[in-house]
């Protein structure tokens, strides 16, 4: 069973390398990330608080965010295995995963943490691009798409994502530093965690495959 968490700072190409992931392991992809957007798109009430604390850069409460995977992982897609994408990103967050997979029998196997030079981060973040509709991910110097402004897969328009601006980057990278961090070593003792260079990424995803054993 694979029950695997994906963490690094913003830009270290989580949701690149969670895509590639749950297509070869087939297993849902869980991002916290894309369930705040999809509700910031909806217009719910989720979403509007969500909005007030994302588009600066700052950390949802953990409350609500705990809530909103708790409900997720207890569906039945995810007793195949799942990858946590975003979460955790606290220590409150990471202790309640702990009692709530243990609840369900569905408890962690691996914590992947990808690491990138912070110039790279600033480069990928600033240049990021993503379609409106179907979320793919562009970037405006090494991954553009054929037609300015709109999306290969789907036609849809591509978009600079509210968050991914110097300002809102520092503000992440901090809340990174202090509040996620430390959850490295929370794993590292347990024996879960394993380290990769996320510099290249197209070399990092069968180094990836090959850790999970596929
Ligand atoms: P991401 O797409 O993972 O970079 O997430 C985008 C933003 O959503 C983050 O900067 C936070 O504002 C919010 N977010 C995502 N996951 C979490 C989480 N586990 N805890 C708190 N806020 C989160």
């Amino acid at each position: 069973m694979l029950n695997i968490i994906l963490m690094g700072p913003p830009g270290a190409g989580k949701g690149t390398q969670a895509k590639k992931l749950i297509a070869a392991l087939e297993i849902p992809h869980i991002s916290t990330g894309d369930m705040f957007r999809e509700a910031i798109k909806e217009g719910t009430p989720l979403g509007k608080l969500a909005a007030s604390y994302i588009n600066d850069g700052h950390l949802v409460p953990d409350d609500v965010t705990i809530g909103l995977v708790k409900e997720r992982l207890s569906k039945s897609d995810c007793a195949k295995g799942y990858l946590l994408d975003g979460f955790p990103r606290t220590i409150p967050q990471a202790e309640a995963l702990e009692v709530m997979t243990k609840e369900i029998g569905r408890e962690i196997t691996h914590v992947i943490d990808i690491e990138t030079p912070k110039e790279e981060l600033v480069r990928r973040i600033c240049g990021r691009r993503v379609c409106k509709k179907c979320g793919a991910p562009y970037h405006v110097i090494n991954i553009k798409p054929k037609v300015d402004g709109v999306c290969d897969i789907c036609g849809g328009e591509l978009v600079q994502r509210p968050d991914d601006n110097e300002e809102a980057l520092n503000v992440r990278l901090d809340a990174y530093h202090k509040q996620t961090k430390p959850l490295l070593d929370f794993y590292a003792k347990k024996g879960l965690l394993k380290e990769f260079d996320g510099t290249s990424s197209a070399e990092l995803t069968p180094k990836l495959l090959a850790y999970l054993g596929e």
